[in-house]
């Protein structure tokens, strides 16, 4: 999709401040973060929605929720985190192209 901000970023093509990379998968920091920590974990491969998303796409789903726990203790939120995913502008999605947000303040130590 060429006229898409996320498949930019996971083709290197506009910055991002980048958590993880894989073949598969991006990792980044949210431009305007809604918490101390705000990730957005996306597929390289272009799916508009979870409403696009087909059983070809299962095992990129199941990364992208396995890597949201290791990506949040990674940046401090052992104690827990929040995890989103907007679909369809009904569901507040603004960007059309799958992500899943990771959100959640760094607990100080005991
Ligand atoms: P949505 O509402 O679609 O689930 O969330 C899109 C998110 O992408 C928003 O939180 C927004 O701040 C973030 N975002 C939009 N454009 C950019 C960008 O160019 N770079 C980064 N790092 N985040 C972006």
């Amino acid at each position: 999709m060429s006229d898409c901000i996320f498949c930019k970023i996971a083709a290197g093509q506009i910055p991002a401040k980048k958590a993880y990379e894989d073949d598969d998968v991006v990792v980044f920091h949210d431009i305007a973060p809604k918490a101390p920590v705000h990730l957005l974990l996306i597929p390289k491969k272009h799916i508009e929605s979870l409403f696009a998303a087909t059983v070809e796409d299962q095992a990129i789903l199941g990364k992208l929720l396995l890597l949201a726990p290791q990506l949040a203790k990674e940046h401090g939120l052992d104690a827990g985190f929040v995890t989103r995913i907007h679909t369809g502008a009904a569901g507040g999605q603004e960007v059309f192209h799958l992500h899943v947000h990771v959100l959640g303040q760094p607990q100080a130590a005991a």
